[in-house]
């Protein structure tokens, strides 16, 4: 087999490192590798392509050119910036493309990798949630072929890939994040270093926030609606805290089918990236005497309402899941810097799904980016409302 073109956006993140880790483990000769992009740090987005010898490497950020370069000098690496260049790399003809960048900022080339019709691993969850049945579309014209990277997405498709049976019910998988056994009271008052601090998984400080909300669970419950073609009454979250089994699938003959394995992205990247096959992947193999036990519980909707956002803006369809998505972006923003509180977030983007519960179904993908911009309007503006009643209680 000759070298399969790659390209890897989002490569200096960590999804993006554990691409770069898989790679290395499968053979760096055996990939050729087209582009790969970041944004702020550019002597890590130098290295990575340094590294896989990439052809071009894009920074998100026009502000930064002369500084990638200048970091790329002497290795013939083509540098470029801005947001048109990381859809005109997207747009170079490759096999697989990683998308793993983070937030609505995905969209576009992701849309432009899809549109020359490559493989898609998709870590940006966003994508689907913000342009679900389009983004869909888009793929089903192409020819190209979508693969789930987020774990608990990926693990579902390997557990359906020899099965022809319709599925009854799918279980999502949720550690429960670091405030799992916390009140409502320590919620409201905790600080965006103690939700980073996830206790299972290393991943980037967005996602590690959202783990610790449940809105990565909620933005999860819409992405599987929309890979597996199931209802949303079919999707159960059912918390895990050892993160060991990554999803269940049930069939209606009560068979339940679990996919295990160790808290390491690398073994999701892997699957996709060597599709159909497996690929050997040094990662740490799971010691059942060690491990002993595997606990369950029942999601608390009082204390994550981001859950019930989900069944509400997927019950709602049309574009309140895109809605929620851009609320939500900025609600995380605003957590981040101090301007509200940690169950705060929820509120906001419930009040700003409420505020723009009347949009019609997206036609165009126009559709998709008005709807976003508004929504993070509406939010801003909902926020700075808030603030000037004197203070940000929403929960
Ligand atoms: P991260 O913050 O570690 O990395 C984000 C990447 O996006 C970086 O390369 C950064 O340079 C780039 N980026 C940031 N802002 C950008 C912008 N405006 N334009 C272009 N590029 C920009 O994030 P991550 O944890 O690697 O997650 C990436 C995506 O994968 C997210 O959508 C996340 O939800 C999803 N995901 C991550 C994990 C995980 O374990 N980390 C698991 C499942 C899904
Ligand atoms: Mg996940």
């Amino acid at each position: 087999m000759g070298q399969k073109r790659i390209s890897i956006f989002g490569v200096t993140g960590s999804i993006g490192a554990n691409t770069v880790s898989v790679v290395e483990s499968m053979g760096v000769e055996n990939f050729d590798t087209v582009a790969v992009s970041g944004n702020a740090n550019i002597t890590g987005l130098a290295e990575a392509a340094t590294k896989l010898n990439a052809s071009i490497a894009v920074t998100a950020d026009p502000g930064r050119l002369d500084d990638l370069r200048a970091a790329l000098a002497g290795t013939g690496i083509e540098a470029a910036a801005g947001p048109e260049a990381l859809v005109e790399a997207a747009s170079r003809p490759v096999d697989w493309m990683m998308s793993a960048i983070v937030g609505a900022a995905g969209l576009r080339p992701t849309l432009a990798a899809v549109r020359q019709g490559a493989t898609i691993a998709l870590a940006n969850k966003e994508t689907l949630v913000a342009a679900g049945e389009l983004f869909l579309a888009e793929i089903e014209k192409s020819g190209a072929r979508l693969l789930p990277v987020d774990s608990e997405h990926n693990a579902i498709f390997q557990l359906i890939a020899h099965e022809e049976t319709p599925i009854e019910r799918l279980l999502i998988t949720a550690s429960g994040g670091p405030f799992r056994t916390w009140t409502r009271e320590q919620m409201a008052a905790a600080s965006p270093k103690q939700a980073v601090a996830h206790p299972n998984w290393s991943m980037g400080a967005r996602i590690s926030i959202d783990s610790a909300s449940m809105f990565n669970k909620a933005l999860e419950m819409v992405e599987a609606g929309h890979l597996f073609e199931i209802t949303p009454d079919q999707i159960e979250v059912v918390v895990h805290p050892q993160s060991i089994i990554h999803s269940m699938v049930g069939y209606r003959d009560g068979s339940i089918l679990a996919h295990l394995g160790p808290s390491d992205m690398r073994v999701a990247i892997g699957y996709a990236l060597a599709w159909p096959v497996r690929p050997d992947l040094p990662v740490d193999r799971l010691d059942f005497a060690q491990l002993a036990r595997l606990d369950f519980e029942a999601p608390d909707d009082e204390r994550f309402p981001p859950l019930r956002l989900a069944r509400e803006t997927m019950a709602a369809g049309g574009l309140a899941c895109c809605v929620m998505n851009a609320a939500h972006e900025i609600a995380l923003d605003a957590f981040i810097g101090g301007q509200i509180g940690f169950l705060d977030m929820a509120g906001l983007v419930e009040d700003t799904v409420s505020a723009l519960g009347n949009l019609r179904a997206a036609v165009s993908l126009d559709d998709v980016f008005e709807a976003d911009t508004l929504a993070r309007e509406t939010a801003r503006r909902l926020l700075v409302e808030q603030m000037s009643k004197g203070g940000t209680v929403w929960n």
